[in-house]
């Protein structure tokens, strides 16, 4: 049994991204540029883009978040967008969700050039990933791949259930598993029987938000399991798996906290570069 360093995987790329920038700050003097934006004093998102922001500087990504206070009106947030998608120093831009009510999230997320799109969400990016073309890909399932690859290289012909559909995580997972040529379920609240269907999965995939939903007698022998789960029991962090009971039987297994949370920040370093070499 593996447990998998998502730390250790997330520094390895982060060294891989500035290494890069490095060597293209040397031949072009431009480095990419990353805009945040941020609306409101939420607590988390603050303490969400503060990371990133400390991460991008770390690579050498030129950072700047645009702040707003929560009642800010739509229309200046759009104005701000098209602005940042006519600057040529910006290459990545990310809306920090959640959003105000007065501000409409389909709207400001489609504002957002589908090339500077670094979170993957425009429809554009949606559309083309489910076409199984280039696209900029939600950083959290980029991540959770990059992680079972690195478990194994070849997933052709496995069979990956993802429990949970949603926009963000589960089915831009699926996805990504369907262009592997994996064997593909999706499992959700309205699935009749989900232990079986779990009991199915060469690589089991936990993105719910329910704390140990996933227990030993859920999953196959030596499948890859990776929890996307972040729940808070007391004072402390879980995932969607029952990590203690699980890790005997899987192959491999993220932790959470761990596992995949620092990948999602470490690929939305990757879509910033990538954003930047493709101008
Ligand atoms: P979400 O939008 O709430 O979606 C949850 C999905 O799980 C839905 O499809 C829902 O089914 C399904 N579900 C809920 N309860 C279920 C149950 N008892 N049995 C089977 N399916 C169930 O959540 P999300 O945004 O994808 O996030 C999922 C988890 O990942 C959360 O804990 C979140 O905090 C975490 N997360 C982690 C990272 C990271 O970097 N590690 C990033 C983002 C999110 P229905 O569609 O039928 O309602």
């Amino acid at each position: 049994m593996m447990i998998i360093d998502g730390k250790k995987e997330a520094e390895n790329l982060r060294q891989k991204i500035k290494k890069e920038i490095d060597s293209l700050k040397s031949k072009n003097k431009k480095v990419p540029g990353l805009t945040v934006i941020l609306i409101g004093d939420f607590a988390p998102s603050q303490i969400y883009v503060k990371n990133k922001e400390k991460s991008a500087k770390e690579v050498g990504i030129n950072s700047n978040v645009v702040r707003y206070s929560k009642d800010v009106t739509e229309e200046e947030v759009l104005k701000k967008i098209e602005g940042l998608n006519n600057d040529t120093n910006v290459s990545g831009i990310l809306i920090q969700l959640p959003l105000p009510p007065q501000i409409n999230k389909k709207k400001i997320i489609n504002a957002v050039s589908p090339k500077k799109d670094v979170d993957g969400f425009h429809p554009m990016n949606v559309g083309n990933l489910s076409s199984g073309h280039d696209a900029l890909v939600p950083c959290t399932p980029l991540g959770c791949l990059y992680l079972i690859k690195k478990v194994e290289k070849n997933l052709s012909g496995k069979h990956a259930v993802i429990i949970g559909r949603s926009n963000l995580n589960g089915k831009p997972m699926a996805q990504l598993l369907l262009k592997e040529n994996c064997t593909v379920t999706i499992v959700h609240s309205k699935t009749k029987d989900l232990k079986q269907e779990c009991l199915k999965a060469d690589i089991l995939v936990a993105a719910v938000g329910v704390a140990k939903l996933v227990k030993e007698d859920w999953v196959k022998k030596n499948s890859i399991v990776i929890d996307v789960g972040i729940n808070k029991v007391g004072d402390k962090i879980v995932g969607d798996v029952d990590f203690d009971t699980v890790k005997d039987k899987s192959r491999a297994i993220t932790p959470v906290p761990g596992g995949v949370g620092p990948m999602t920040i470490a690929c939305l370093l990757k879509n910033t570069l990538d954003c930047f070499k493709a101008r």
